[in-house]
């Protein structure tokens, strides 16, 4: 069989049932992990907002409280009165340890009391001009770390247990999180589980974000208040079951979908395969009819000839297009057998045509099948000599798709050229194929398609496919046949253009040979 032929398909497997099984499975899977994520993206950026709103808190009672604990000017902050004020200042703050005064790395009096400590080097001068030391101990509780923020003007320093700051995670979940200096220098000021020094990298613009690092979906937020930025890690054994989870419910729902779609489909491949049923039983039983569609020659309006077009009505009134029996026709093989039935119906209804009108032209439709059938040239000869015809009375029109394939196409074509018969390339320009055919092969006809006619004078960009096709016709010197006129404007373009013939509504719908014969002037007919 050649490769054009279109091979009946296998409703069980075929690839409409196989699209319709993958395809809700994965569309449910793409749709579950994306909202997962989104999800774990919010819990993990609400982390870090409720941490950030937790370090707010804290940056806020510091302000206070070194407000509070400015000395009047003059007066020595470590005076009894200056001990006062930062005790009282201490007293407002819940999260703060102590309230001292740093003058030289020495902590010279606080809230307890008078002093004289080393707490070390700063470790950065935050973007607001505040001294950071982060890892400062003091004598009364020498096991617990300290931040210690100190005013630049006046050395009024802030104590403050960074660790309080995470308070807000539950305990037992496995968040990372970290409260880091804003800018190049700034350090880690608070930080639980595994701070990544590389989290650092992330957050470019902006005043939140999340990313993914390491299997840690990790959310950080900036400070509007303070200099410091928020990361907040949710680690990979937290999110991926929620993930497995929505993957395993998004299976069950796209299983379901699929199982829906299926059924939908098999429903319609067995609407098919009955009307395969019914379309074989209306060939036996003549419910397949011919009609015939006028061609006109565009110069003087005379019907010059005909396209046969079957038409299928059912007993009981109903009619099926064309278009949804021939494809069922191809794909369940019975393309011969109405092949067949169409020249016998020729045969037996237009010998009245070929006696009135010698050079009447009927235009039949024959698949790629139908061409390569055994013996179809002698058969075409067989069906013009029983209608009294000539074989040049007869045009077997056929799709591009039949060139596809040269070789086989190409000696069908030469017999039928051969004894008489013409051979008109049917739907121009819709086949997709190249057109080096037309390089290989002599044609007297092509036919313009409907789709393109349709498009003359609309200003669409397809409108200039017919200027296109008229332009390489008339090069190659082929007769057009424009198919599907329907408006007078479009017929005036097309004989203006050099078009010879047309069909459509315009003139006729196809009708019966009876019609036909009623409505063709008594006189003899001259083809183009
Ligand atoms: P086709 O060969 O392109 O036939 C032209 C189609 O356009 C016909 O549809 C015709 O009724 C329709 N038509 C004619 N004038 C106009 C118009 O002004 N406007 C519009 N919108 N449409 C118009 P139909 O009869 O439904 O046939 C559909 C297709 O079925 C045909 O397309 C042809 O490919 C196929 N077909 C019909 N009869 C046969 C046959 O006996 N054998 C084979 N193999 N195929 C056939
Ligand atoms: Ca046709
Ligand atoms: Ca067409």
């Amino acid at each position: 069989m050649p490769a054009f032929i279109r091979k009946p398909s296998s409703p069980l497997l075929s690839p409409p049932v196989l699209l319709a099984i993958a395809l809700p499975i994965l569309v449910a899977l793409i749709v579950a992990h994306w909202a997962s994520m989104q999800r774990m993206d919010d819990v993990s950026s609400q982390m870090a907002h409720r941490i950030l709103m937790q370090a707010d808190r804290i940056r806020i009672e510091m302000s206070q409280a070194n407000r509070a604990s400015h000395p009047t000017a003059g007066q020595d902050p470590c005076s009894p009165q200056g001990i006062q004020l930062m005790r009282g200042a201490l007293l407002h703050a819940d999260t703060l340890a102590d309230v001292g005064y740093v003058r030289d790395d020495q902590l010279l009096c606080s809230a307890l009391g008078q002093q004289d400590l080393p707490i070390g080097k700063p470790a950065y001068t935050s973007l607001n001009g505040f001294i950071i030391r982060n890892v400062v101990h003091l004598p009364i509780a020498q096991d617990v770390t300290l931040l210690a923020t100190t005013d630049p003007v006046t050395g009024i320093s802030m104590f403050t247990h960074p660790a309080q700051v995470m308070d807000i995670i539950p305990d037992g979940e496995p968040w990372s999180a970290a409260v880091v200096g804003t800018g190049p220098d700034g350090a880690v000021l608070a930080s639980r589980g595994r701070f990544d020094p590389e989290w650092l990298k992330h957050p470019a613009s902006g005043y939140s974000g999340v990313f993914l690092h390491k299997r840690h979906i990790v959310a950080w937020e900036r400070s509007r208040r303070g200099a410091y930025t928020v990361f907040a890690a949710m680690p990979n054994a937290m999110w991926a079951p929620v993930v497995f989870q929505s993957t395993l419910l998004a299976l069950a729902l796209g299983l379901v979908a699929s199982l829906l779609l299926v059924f939908a489909v098999r429903r319609m491949a067995l609407r098919n395969t009955s009307l395969r049923y019914l379309l074989k039983q209306a060939i036996k039983q003549g419910e397949l009819s011919v009609a015939y569609q006028p061609v006109v020659e565009l110069a003087s309006g005379r019907w010059v000839g005909a396209e046969a077009l079957m038409r299928w009505h059912r007993p009981r009134g109903e009619s099926i297009s064309p278009d949804i029996f021939i494809p069922i026709a191809e794909e369940s093989g019975l393309m011969p057998a109405l092949g067949e039935h169409l020249l016998r119906t020729i045969e037996r209804e237009t010998t009245p045509l070929f006696t009135r009108y010698p050079d009447f032209q009927l235009a039949l439709n024959f698949s790629a099948e139908d061409l390569c059938a055994s013996g179809f040239p002698a058969r075409l000869k067989l069906a013009s000599d029983r209608t009294g015809a000539k074989p040049r009375n007869l045009h077997v029109e056929v799709t591009e798709r039949v060139f596809m394939h040269l070789d086989d196409a190409a000696p069908i074509i030469a017999s039928l050229q051969g004894i008489g018969i013409s051979v008109v390339i049917d739907d121009f320009g819709t086949g997709y194929s190249s057109l080096s055919y037309l390089t290989h092969l002599q044609f007297d006809w092509l036919k313009i398609d409907k789709s393109f006619v349709g498009t003359v004078e609309t200003g669409a960009v397809t409108s200039k496919i017919v200027d296109h096709i008229i332009a390489m016709s008339k090069s190659l010197g082929i007769q057009m046949i424009a198919e599907g006129v329907e408006t007078q404007m479009q017929a005036d373009y097309l004989r203006e253009h050099g078009v010879q013939y047309a069909q459509g509504w315009l003139y006729a719908k196809a009708m019966p040979i009876t019609e036909l014969l009623d409505r063709m002037p008594p006189r003899r007919m001259q083809s183009g």
